[in-house]
């Protein structure tokens, strides 16, 4: 049996070697390294493959959220919801622009924006929600469109962990994860579901002066070159990690199925077990399994996470302190407690290995070993 990692890219590399090399080597023939046709190659399919009308690629997944926000015209000093409990890029970006996060606690089972929590942040200064589909499944966007609009509200869904994910609406109609706020905005990074071999990142809309706007302000806010309209950053999708995205694009259905077979193994294996709580799925989205996380109940998790460690099972804690509590975001003026279940859950998540090319013999040994932690 090979090493268990969390994600195996060797392997998964391995698998497509051919095809990724021949496009590495066809940028290298061109050496239009930045902006080469395979950047708006990319774009295009991604856009057929996602359903959004616009994708406009960018460096990373930060850069994705923060050129939203100057597009949508935030203002230093106004507001944005943003749950308390994700990754912090969201919160960055807002703190970056002169914006105030606005934290909102999460749903303890599908970890989504609480609703209850949502109206309770409102206020004059809020001008932006960004909904995060954490782990891989999305957040009931349905209601958040309509909170949104009743109170005049822009949406950027942070798609980082759940690109290719599907949202059903109640009349039936289907979205991806990313395409049905104002702008959905997602990450490359190499561990992501669609990840390159380095930085990548992308923003979706459906609408066309926004994605003109998005565009220009990724691009020193041009659109004639030297001629400045607006501020804007630098941030490009390399031509490289593009040739690279449009060969793993190809594999992507796959690749979430794979996610689904491994976490459908995990819930079986774990059904009704009970220090272990498997991830709920939400009621109106597929999930594409960024990570598999359970939630370890009447155990330490640190105790776990280190007998797994010895056994050569690595796991990680997405995410150990919910952004209210950060050193650097205590400046909000938020408390302990004000959150308590991002709070609770930064002490109970675990996420197991799961990846696109996990052989059964490797899971088998996986859920041995914790099962073996609770029956010693
Ligand atoms: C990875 C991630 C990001 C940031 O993406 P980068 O490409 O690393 O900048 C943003 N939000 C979430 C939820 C993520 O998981």
């Amino acid at each position: 049996m090979t090493t268990i990692q969390m994600v195996d890219l060797r392997t998964q590399y391995e698998r497509i070697k051919i095809d990724i090399d021949q496009a590495i080597q066809q940028v290298l023939d061109n050496t239009a390294f930045i902006n080469g046709p395979d950047v708006k190659a990319f774009a295009q399919e991604l856009s057929q493959y996602t359903g959004a009308a616009y994708v406009i690629p960018c460096g990373n997944g930060t850069d994705a959220l923060q050129i939203a926000m100057m597009a949508l015209d935030f203002q230093p000093g106004d507001e944005v919801i943003v749950p308390a409990f994700t990754y912090v890029a969201t919160v960055e970006v807002i703190a970056l622009l002169g914006l105030r996060p606005k934290f909102v606690d999460v749903l303890p089972d599908t970890y989504e924006l609480d609703p209850a929590g949502l109206e309770k942040a409102l206020g004059p200064k809020v001008v932006g929600i960004v909904p995060v589909h954490l782990y891989g499944q999305c957040s009931n966007m349905e209601f958040l469109v309509d909170f949104a609009q009743k109170h005049n509200l822009k949406i950027i869904e942070d798609t980082a962990q759940a690109i290719g994910a599907v949202y059903t609406f109640s009349d039936g109609r289907k979205a991806q994860a990313g395409t049905i706020g104002d702008v959905g905005t997602t990450s490359f990074f190499p561990s992501k579901n669609l990840g390159c071999y380095g930085d990548g990142g992308a923003m979706f809309t459906n609408d066309s002066e926004l994605a003109e706007k998005l565009r220009m302000i990724a691009n020193h806010g041009q659109k004639k070159k030297y001629y400045h309209d607006s501020i804007g950053v630098n941030s490009r999708l390399d031509t490289l990690q593009a040739a690279i995205l449009r060969v793993k694009l190809k594999h992507l259905d796959r690749y979430s199925s794979s996610r689904n077979e491994v976490a459908a193994r995990y819930d079986q294996a774990f059904l009704n077990h009970q220090n272990i709580k498997t991830p709920k799925r939400a009621a109106n989205s597929t999930h594409v399994f960024h990570q598999y996380t359970i939630q370890v109940e009447g155990a330490s998790r640190e105790d776990l996470k280190n007998f797994l460690q010895e056994k050569g099972v690595p796991t990680m804690v997405y995410y150990p302190v919910p952004l209210h509590l950060q050193q650097a975001y205590l400046q909000y003026g938020y408390q302990q407690g004000e959150f308590p279940v991002a709070e609770n859950l930064c002490k109970k998540v675990l996420s197991l290995p799961i990846h696109t090319e996990m052989e059964p013999e490797q899971q088998e040994f996986i859920i041995e070993a914790i099962k073996s932690f609770f029956n010693k």
